[in-house]
């Protein structure tokens, strides 16, 4: 214990010796990646003229460079999970992107919004459907604006009610014209069954099947088949932005939040390290914490606010006790199956030939209103499996001398039972934190549900004309794992990458994302959620930065 405390006045003592400059911004985001690129771009909108400064611990792309990168690349700061006992000991991985742009640099793109009815009866007081859609609105460019309607399914008075137009992120359409055969009969299949989403944003009818819409903005948004590049919320809002009242740094890395000396919990800036140098930043109004699910937690603990009895041991001063800092950490688990087909779909980019359902499994009273499981399918194999790093290359179907030709699909159990923590585990900030996904023993709900899914896709590929038409066989599991779905679920399950709740809203925040025990700290990032949702995260996430944004500014304008 006294060895830890020594090291802590000694890592101070260092920090003060080599402290540069200390400059004064109205506000600094910690971390320009998904929700910190929003921050960081409406703080310093022309209206206020604060200034700001924004930093990233990854560096920004380099020319030449595409953000098409691999899931492994050299931006990922390899996070796994300790050993869960349902995989029978194995680590869950979680990616992620440490660089400008944040994880939205490597995701699937996929833009869908959330139940309305689960944020009607689970988010907090002013996060209802109600609160969040006009930033939904707000944040959006939809193609439904510049496509006809014969084309897009969307009606004029639809397309008005549910989509944005002069936002700064655009969503692409499906590739109309270049989707397969093969998955136009499964969606028509699937239309006479359960339904097509012509428009799932629409939350009127938020169950069925769909292609998948992206972020990605158009080259030609008068062709429905345009070429499309990657829209990240740094490529809408930030890249290319010069306002001399915002500082954008990458391979800047906050090390510590500095407290007031007179009053301990007021937070009054950061100290970082930029390119080897140690600097100090004071932050007259906020500091914004969007470093993501795993570090936005771990910071606020590294700074003595969190758990006490997570801190102590470590030697950390406890600043705050706030026992909701990386506790209520959830995230989506997925399976993955791959069937034999009649012929072989064509390649199509990656993600823009996926198709999905959005269901509801029936088992659980709570989750009646929304669907809890999600379905995607893929046209590759087994690159586009999510955890393929992990499970490794399947040697049977990637190496088959003839190639089979075969189909993917991924199930998700959206709203799981199972949730965990995210735990400071030394004085670096450069270090991972502990991460456990909580998937010790699974409930029964989760096990059924993900076992719903898997019986969903048997019965598609099995029972349907679609299923007669296209399917030879069952690949994987198949009769692998002597046939038992369990083992399958146990060797194969991995994380959906949908991970949020570290840092809930309404829990570890107050209702407007202001950490609680501690003063002008704020979080916009996926540790923000106070629930898992019935979808991917992103749609939520950028319209709940463009609320935290306003609630800012419309606090500031009071004082
Ligand atoms: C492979 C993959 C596919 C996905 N597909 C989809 C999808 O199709 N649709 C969807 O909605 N969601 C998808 N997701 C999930 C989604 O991308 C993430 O939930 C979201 O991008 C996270 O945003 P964030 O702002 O919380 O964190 P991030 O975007 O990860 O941003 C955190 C930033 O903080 C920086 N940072 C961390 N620590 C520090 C520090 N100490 N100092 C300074 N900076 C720091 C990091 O460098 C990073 O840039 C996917 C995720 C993955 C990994």
């Amino acid at each position: 214990m006294y060895i830890i405390q020594f090291l802590v006045v000694i890592t101070c003592f260092i920090y003060c010796l080599s402290v540069k400059d200390v400059l004064e911004y109205d506000f600094i985001v910690v971390g320009i990646g998904s929700g910190g690129s929003i921050m960081a771009a409406r703080l310093s909108e022309p209206d206020n003229n604060w200034s700001v400064l924004a930093l990233d611990r990854g560096s920004a792309m380099q020319n030449g460079q595409t953000n098409e990168d691999d899931l492994s690349g050299l931006h990922d700061p390899n996070y796994f999970s300790i050993a869960q006992d349902y995989l029978l000991g194995r680590l869950v991985r979680n990616p992620r992107y440490y660089g400008i742009g944040g994880t939205a640099m490597i995701n699937g793109m996929t833009a869908i919004a959330p139940s309305r009815h689960l944020l009607d009866q689970l988010w907090p007081t002013g996060w209802k459907w109600n609160d969040l859609f006009p930033y939904m609105i707000k944040m959006q460019n939809h193609y439904c604006y510049y496509l006809p309607s014969s084309l897009t399914g969307i009606s004029d008075a639809d397309c008005q009610k549910w989509h944005g137009k002069d936002g700064p992120i655009d969503i692409a359409p499906p590739l109309f014209k270049r989707m397969p055969e093969q998955l136009l009969d499964l969606m028509k299949e699937c239309d006479e069954d359960i339904g097509f989403m012509t428009d799932y944003d629409n939350p009127i009818k938020q169950y069925g099947c769909y292609f998948q819409q992206q972020f990605r903005k158009p080259l030609n948004k008068s062709n429905p088949d345009s070429a499309t590049i990657r829209a990240s919320t740094w490529e809408a809002y930030l890249n290319g932005m010069n306002r001399s009242n915002l500082q954008i740094l990458d391979s800047a890395t906050v090390l510590k939040l500095v407290f007031d000396e007179n009053e301990p919990t007021k937070c009054i800036g950061v100290i970082y390290d930029y390119k080897g140098q140690i600097y100090t930043a004071i932050a007259r109004k906020e500091v914004i914490l969007s470093a993501g699910v795993f570090d936005t937690p771990k910071l606020l603990q590294l700074f003595g606010v969190g758990p006490k009895q997570w801190l102590e041991p470590l030697g950390i001063k406890v600043v705050a006790e706030n026992l909701e800092v990386g506790k209520n950490f959830m995230d989506q688990m997925a399976v993955y199956m791959a069937f034999e087909t009649t012929e072989q779909l064509p390649p199509l980019p990656w993600a823009a030939d996926t198709s999905g359902w959005i269901l509801n499994s029936g088992l659980k009273e709570s989750n009646m209103n929304w669907t809890d499981i999600q379905i995607y399918c893929y046209s590759r194999f087994p690159g586009l499996t999510l955890d393929f790093p992990i499970v490794g290359l399947d040697p049977i179907l990637a190496y088959s001398k003839p190639s089979i030709p075969f189909i993917t699909f991924l199930v998700f159990n959206t709203i799981p039972d199972a949730s965990g923590t995210v735990k400071i585990q030394s004085l670096s900030s450069y270090d991972r934190p502990q991460i456990d996904h909580g998937w010790q023993n699974l409930s029964e709900y989760d096990q059924n549900n993900l076992q719903h899914g898997v019986n969903f896709i048997r019965n598609m590929t099995r029972n349907t004309r679609w299923g007669r038409r296209y399917i030879k066989q069952e690949l994987f599991p198949g009769n692998r794992f002597e046939g038992s779905d369990d083992l399958h679920r146990r060797l194969n399950l991995c994380s959906a990458y949908h991970q949020v709740g570290s840092c809930a809203l309404g829990k570890c925040t107050d209702n407007e994302a202001l950490v609680l025990g501690i003063k002008n700290v704020r979080v916009c990032d996926t540790s923000l959620f106070p629930t898992q949702l019935n979808v991917n995260p992103t749609y939520t996430l950028y319209s709940m930065c463009e609320k935290v944004a306003d609630l800012i500014k419309k606090q500031y304008s009071r004082d």
